[in-house]
């Protein structure tokens, strides 16, 4: 699936789950935590990060050099790579931040299917 389509898909799902935060009452700060999660985990922590020239690689300017190692569809398309990332925010405070990541990247995984 292309660039573009990942992320119109994205957030057409964020914008979904808003109001359904809304109506469970998630706490406001909460939603946003999780929102600017999900933004980051599809504009810049994504896993087309492992893909030449994607659009999250030329976002990220130098720091792509750190994902050089990767192939595309490897580590970085499986979700346990961003379960662990979630468990590690989790663990760190963040987890409403994690889960957006983790979010954002189970639905451009599956996307991709
Ligand atoms: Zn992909």
């Amino acid at each position: 699936m292309k660039g573009m389509s990942h992320e119109l898909i994205n957030f057409v799902i964020l914008f979904l789950l808003i109001p359904i935060f809304f109506l469970f009452s998630i706490q406001g700060h909460n939603t946003i935590y999780f929102s600017f999660g999900w933004v980051i985990g599809t504009l810049y922590l994504s896993p087309d990060l492992d893909a030449d020239y994607s659009r999250p690689l030329n976002r990220i300017g130098n720091l792509k050099y750190l994902f050089w190692f990767t192939r595309h569809r490897g580590t970085l398309h499986n979700p346990v790579f961003w379960g662990c990332l979630f468990l590690i925010l989790a663990f760190l405070g963040h987890a409403w931040m994690g889960a957006g990541l983790f979010g954002a990247a189970l639905v451009h995984i599956m996307a991709d299917k």
